[in-house]
C-alpha cells in the first residue's frame, strides 16, 4: 500500500491517506476512502454533540460560580449555589471536613458520618 492524496471535501484541502491508514480501513472492511481530512472529520465528531462516547464527561461538567462562605474567595461548584446554603471552596470545604472540632460537639451524639444534614 502506498499513501494516498486525497481531497476534502468540506475544506477542500489535500489531505494524506497514509499506508497504515489504508490498512486500518480495510481491517475494518471499509471499502471506501474517507473523504474528509482529519480536522473536518474531527469536527463534525465533536459538532454531533452529546451522545456517543463518554470521554470527556468530567471536563464537561456544569460548574457555578460561587464565593466562599470561609475565606470569600472565588470558587466554582458543581451545583447551583442557593442563598440558603454556605458555599465552601475546596479548601475551606476539606480543611473542615478534616478538622471537624471547633463546634465543641466532638464527643457526643454522632457516631460516625461526620456532618449530618437534616433535610
Ligand atoms: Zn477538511
Ligand atoms: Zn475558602
Amino acid at each position: 500500500m502506498q499513501d494516498k492524496t486525497l481531497t476534502c471535501r468540506d475544506c477542500g484541502q489535500e489531505f494524506v491517506f497514509t499506508a497504515s491508514e489504508q490498512e486500518f480501513f480495510a481491517q475494518k472492511g471499509f471499502t471506501n476512502e474517507p473523504s474528509r481530512c482529519p480536522e473536518c472529520r474531527a469536527a463534525r465528531k465533536s459538532s454531533r454533540g452529546e451522545g456517543g462516547y463518554s470521554g470527556r464527561r468530567d471536563s464537561n461538567r456544569q460548574m457555578y460560580p460561587a464565593v466562599c462562605a470561609t475565606c470569600g474567595k472565588e470558587t466554582q461548584v458543581p451545583f447551583e449555589p442557593r442563598g440558603d446554603r454556605p458555599v465552601y471552596c475546596s479548601d475551606c470545604y476539606s480543611s473542615q471536613r478534616s478538622s471537624s472540632g471547633g463546634y465543641g460537639s466532638r464527643s457526643g451524639s454522632g457516631s460516625g458520618g461526620g456532618r449530618r444534614r437534616s433535610w
